[in-house]
């Protein structure tokens, strides 16, 4: 394989850390050492359970990012057949909880290898929150609904400034953050975000790699900090080329990068 240098790195899986699927395309991620488990935003807990009888773990930890019934659903199941202890979002009703958590907070589990602090993102849902920091030696970030590989979760219960805000904070993460996103969204994100920026040649490389690795029915994430910034229309809103693109689509003129990602967020939720 020739390697030009605009080629980006794709972001390569990461040993240790799994995707269990869930309904139609939500992404359960499991954190294993062989013998313990963590699994993160179980909205079902049918193939939870399932892949821990096969692989013989024992559920210690449920991390959960935010309240949707897609990331929750399958917690107090979890907890009630394991005895799983539940980390969540402190403003957020959830099902269960133990511990509640808003930014700055730790999570550590030094027998995983995992050293997490919080991240409060709000814009999804309002009290949404992320996990940053480290496997082993590997920088990850899990952040639920929202950012997805090349594009957002959509804004429910915060506004567009505070959305713009939770993915302005995730972008600045080291560009080689390993992204685990709660949904399997990449090739139609892509779609739009071709819309945008027909002539991104990092978003057609990876399109080509991501449709590859659809076809061989594997995850497309982990993503990285770094693809994203050079290929997600959300975090580019500062990107004079998006900016022109935005504008044409809104037919006004957008004066502040919070209006550029209002304007983008609106052309990809009226986009088939
Ligand atoms: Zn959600
Ligand atoms: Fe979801």
């Amino acid at each position: 394989m020739n390697k030009t240098h605009q080629q980006l790195d794709f972001a390569q899986p990461t040993t240790g850390i799994s995707a269990i699927s869930a309904f139609s395309d939500n992404y359960i991620w499991l954190v294993s050492n062989g013998s313990q488990a963590l699994v993160v935003d179980p909205g079902q807990a049918e193939p939870v359970l399932q892949v821990l009888k096969q692989q013989q773990l024992s559920l210690t930890t449920i991390l959960l990012t935010h309240h949707h019934q897609d990331h929750v659903g399958g917690a107090t199941e979890l907890v009630a057949q394991t005895g799983a202890k539940v980390w969540g979002p402190a403003s957020e009703v959830l099902p269960v909880c133990d511990v509640a958590l808003s930014e700055g907070d730790t999570f550590e589990d030094a027998t995983l290898q995992l050293k997490l602090s919080v991240l409060d993102i709000p814009g999804h849902t309002s009290g949404h929150i992320a996990f940053f920091g480290t496997f082993g030696t590997t920088p990850i970030l899990f952040c639920g609904d929202t950012l997805f590989a090349a594009g957002c979760g959509r804004v429910f219960e915060g506004t567009p400034a505070q959305m713009e805000a939770s993915l302005a904070k995730l972008a600045a993460l080291p560009t080689d953050s390993r992204v685990y996103c709660g949904h399997e969204y990449t090739l139609s994100n892509m779609r739009w975000a071709f819309e945008v920026e027909p002539n991104n040649v990092a978003l057609q490389r990876w399109q080509e790699h991501a449709s590859e690795q659809r076809r061989l029915n594997q995850p497309t994430l982990p993503s990285s900090i770094e693809l994203e910034l050079a290929c997600n229309p959300f975090l580019r809103v500062r990107q004079p080329s998006i900016v022109r693109a935005a504008t044409n689509w809104a037919q006004r003129e957008l004066t502040t990068p919070v209006e550029v990602f209002a304007a983008l967020r609106e052309w990809k939720n009226n986009f088939r």
